[in-house]
This record gives C-alpha cells, sequence and structure tokens, in this order.
C-alpha cells in the first residue's frame, strides 16, 4: 500500500533538497508533481485540488523557519497537510458512560465487517474489555457461522439467534443481544450487519432500523481500501443511508494505491479510527494520521515498530542478548530466540517496511523473505543445544545430517554457521571499540 504514492513524493520532494532557495516556479512545478502522485493514487479529484492550493498557499507564504531550509520546511508543509486529510488527531473509540457501549458495523459485502468484529472483539479485551459479538447480518447464508468462528478465534462470546425465535429480523436479534449484554456483563456490544455486494435501497433501511433500535455509541463505515474510487462512492451513500461516526479501513496491506485512505475522510467528515492490513485477527491496530503521513512520506514508522517490540518483546531477554552480543558469547540459541521475537510482530516485509528510509531500499528489502527466515529456523532448530551454543562443533558429518533434516543445503548450514562467527566477532570488536 502506499509504495507508489511514497515513491513518488519521496522524488518529489527529494529534487527540493538540491536547491538553496526556492522560487515561486520550484514550488508549483513541484505542487504539479505532487497532483500527479495524488491523482495516481487514485485521491478523489476535489481532496487533491484542495490539498495543492494548501501546499503551495502555504510554502509561498511567510513561513520562515531557522532551523530548516526552504526544501525541509515544504517536506514539513506537506507532512502537515497529509496528517490533516487523514484526520488531524488519532480518534478514539467514544465508549458509553453506562455500559453497555455498542458499536454497529455497516459496510459493503466483503468489506471485511465480519473479520473486523473478531479483530475488534480481540483488540477490545486486551484492553481489558469485555466484548460481545452480535450476529445481524441474517441474509448471507454462513454469516452467522462465520461470526461465531471468528468470535471463538477471537476468545469472546456470540449472540446469534436461534432458530425459530426471531431469525429474520436483526432488530429484534441487536435489542436481545444487547438486553443479554447487561445481564451477562459486557461492556461492549459489537454489532455486524447485513452487507449487499452494491448499495441497495433494503440494505441500508435496515441497517438504518438497527441504528434506531439500539442507538449506538459508534456506527462505524468498514471500507475496503483496494476497492479505490468506488471507496469514495460507497462512504457518501452509507453516510447519507445509515450514517456514521468513524470509519475503518481494510485490506491495507493490499497493493492498491491507497487513494481511499486518503480521500475518505476529506470527503465524508468522519474519521478513520482503525486500520485492517491481513486476514489474521492480530492484523489490525489504531490508525494514526501522523504516523501514516510519516508513512507515506518515506519518514518511517518507528513509533508503531517500537509499540509493537513492546508487545512481543520480553525486555530482560533482550537485554541479555544485547549483553551476550557485546561481548561475544552470543549463541545461535539466543539468535533463534530473537528471530522468533521478531517474527511475532508480523510478515518481516512489513516490519522492515516502517523504518525510515525503507521506500529507498525496497529491492534489498524484497530479498528478506519470511521463507529465507524459515530456512535459518529449521536448520538452528536441527542443531543439537550444544551445537547451538558452540557451532564450532558441527563436523561435516553432521552438517550433512543437518541439512538433509531441515531441507536444506549443506552450503546453506555453512553459511550460516560462517556468517553467525563473523557477525559475533564483528559485534564485539564494535562493542570494544565504541565501549558499550
Ligand atoms: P464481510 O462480508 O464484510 O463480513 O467481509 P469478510 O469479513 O467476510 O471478509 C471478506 C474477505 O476479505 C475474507 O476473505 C477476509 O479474509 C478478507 N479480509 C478481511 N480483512 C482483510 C484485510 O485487512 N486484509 C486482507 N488481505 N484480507 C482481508
Amino acid at each position: 500500500m502506499f509504495d507508489t504514492l511514497s515513491d513518488r513524493l519521496t522524488s518529489a520532494l527529494q529534487s527540493l533538497s538540491r536547491k538553496g532557495r526556492l522560487s515561486d516556479a520550484d514550488i508549483d512545478a513541484t505542487a504539479r508533481e505532487i497532483r500527479i502522485a495524488l491523482l495516481e493514487a487514485d485521491v478523489a479529484l476535489p481532496v487533491v485540488k484542495a490539498f495543492i492550493a494548501k501546499i503551495k498557499d502555504r510554502a509561498k507564504g511567510a513561513e520562515v523557519s531557522q532551523a530548516l531550509n526552504p526544501a525541509q520546511q515544504v517536506v514539513k508543509i506537506v507532512n502537515e497537510e497529509l496528517v490533516g486529510i487523514l484526520g488531524g488527531e488519532t480518534r478514539r473509540l467514544n465508549l458509553a458512560k453506562n455500559p453497555p457501549s455498542v458499536i454497529m458495523l455497516a459496510g459493503l459485502q466483503g468489506a471485511g465487517k465480519t473479520t473486523l468484529a473478531g479483530k475488534l472483539a480481540m483488540w477490545l479485551k486486551k484492553q481489558g474489555h469485555a466484548p460481545m459479538l452480535v450476529a445481524c447480518d441474517l441474509q448471507r447464508p454462513n454469516a452467522v457461522n462465520q461470526l461465531q468462528i471468528v468470535g471463538e478465534r477471537a476468545g469472546v462470546t456470540t449472540f446469534a439467534p436461534e432458530p425459530g425465535n426471531g431469525v429474520g429480523d436483526p432488530v429484534d436479534v441487536a435489542r436481545r443481544a444487547i438486553e443479554e449484554a447487561k445481564h451477562a456483563q459486557h461492556d461492549i456490544v459489537v454489532v455486524d450487519t447485513a452487507g449487499r455486494l452494491g448499495v441497495d435501497e433494503e440494505l441500508m433501511k435496515q441497517a438504518a432500523d438497527i441504528r434506531e433500535a439500539v442507538q449506538p455509541d459508534e456506527v462505524l463505515f468498514v471500507v475496503d481500501a483496494m476497492i479505490g474510487q468506488d471507496a469514495v462512492t460507497t462512504a457518501e451513500a452509507f453516510r447519507d443511508g445509515v450514517g456514521f461516526t468513524g470509519v475503518v479501513l481494510t485490506k491495507l496491506d493490499g497493493d492498491a494505491r491507497g487513494g481511499a485512505a486518503l480521500s475518505v475522510r476529506e470527503v465524508t467528515g468522519q474519521p478513520i479510527l482503525f486500520a485492517s492490513n491481513g486476514e489474521k485477527l492480530e492484523d489490525f491496530d489504531t490508525f494514526h494520521p501522523d504516523r501514516m503521513a510519516s508513512r507515506i512520506l518515506g519518514m518511517g514508522d518507528v513509533l508503531t515498530l517500537i509499540e509493537q517490540a513492546e508487545q512481543h518483546f520480553d525486555q530482560e531477554q533482550a537485554e541479555q542478548a544485547a549483553q551476550k552480543l557485546t561481548s561475544g558469547q552470543l549463541t545461535l540459541e539466543d539468535f533463534l530466540e530473537q528471530m522468533l521475537a521478531v517474527r511475532k510482530m508480523g510478515p518481516i516485509g512489513n516490519l522492515l517496511g516502517m523504518l525510515p528510509g525503507a521506500g529507498q531500499m525496497k529491492d534489498q528489502l524484497a530479498a528478506v523473505d519470511d521463507k529465507q527466515l524459515d530456512r535459518l529456523q529449521a536448520i538452528i532448530r536441527g542443531m543439537t543445544p550444544a551445537e547451538r551454543a558452540d557451532p564450532k562443533i558441527i563436523n561435516g558429518s553432521r552438517r550433512l545430517r543437518i541439512a538433509n533434516g531441515s531441507g536444506v543445503t549443506v552450503r546453506e548450514v555453512n553459511d550460516l554457521v560462517n556468517r553467525f562467527f563473523e557477525a559475533r566477532k564483528m559485534m564485539a570488536q564494535m562493542a570494544g571499540r565504541f565501549g558499550f
């Protein structure tokens, strides 16, 4: 997501950095490039026009900073305006003073609502809430069952109509679910509603009826970021037909051009609360406009990376490993543990993509794939604990056994062992030189 846009914006802005002073003509030329980049990324035309007008106005205006050179100033302006169209401040969920809070999900079929219900439930649970899912999609065959499955995976209760008891009336199901939540002390109810393949009146009416009946604290419009310009028309239809208080973008992991993400807030006036970026329940997070803008501009998203690391790393273990690393005592066992911890954070490409400058290192990043890491893991797992602690003892016949056992060639085993020795030596030397 955003790769092409990110590349183009970065190169438009980089060409400025070679100039000491910027003339109006320089700014116009850069604005033109940014405009093309946004249009190619499928950002809605009115949004592009307003964005470019603001950039030009601010860049040509009298914003003079001692600390920044003119090119850096333009980058700062573009960054701030990007944060602005993405919604400015991070918007948190509004919850009711008197539980249960009700969160209703609406959107087209296939947008990712049911998956999102599971993701949201798991996320809420981690925050200490006791959520309940409610199956109000009674149209699509199997939808109730699908919600029950994601509910189970997230470890939360799912309220579903029993045969013969209110089947066919989602409004009734939603009402009963809220009563049930009060009894069972669930503090948040997430209502999944029916979607259709296209916008239609009956769908809108049903969602509006549910909204009317349960008075949700949040109505989240779930939209597939891959549908490009259509995201905007669909959002407008839902805004007018049902009304919503926030947006969830799904499938941000796809290779779409990203225009939906950049248009939907500006066009509907409602903030983006969450972003989904994968099929697994963990592939989901709060949407932070400032971090997203920084990623689009190739400035990395180090904050998200740190947060993910904090969630998945055992601080003590990491410190021990760092200590061993700098004193030249790191073993392959430590290396394996650290590698497993990093991989819990998600696909390696996603992680590396959050680093500053990742845009320019795309080719190298593409070469680091998860399969390669799988192979390294398999090799280390094929060794005995004594071999992991001291790979020097691994002789020729053991190397062959390890290679056969882990489905790789002897050369790969040799490579790993040699590179490990080199890295260990280098780290110890560096530690000596820099005194850490
Ligand atoms: P619903 O019809 O709105 O309830 O949509 P579903 O939750 O059934 O999702 C439709 C399809 O999109 C399923 O195959 C999901 O696995 C997939 N999906 C949902 N969210 C994401 C996401 O963030 N990334 C990717 N790649 N796929 C997703």
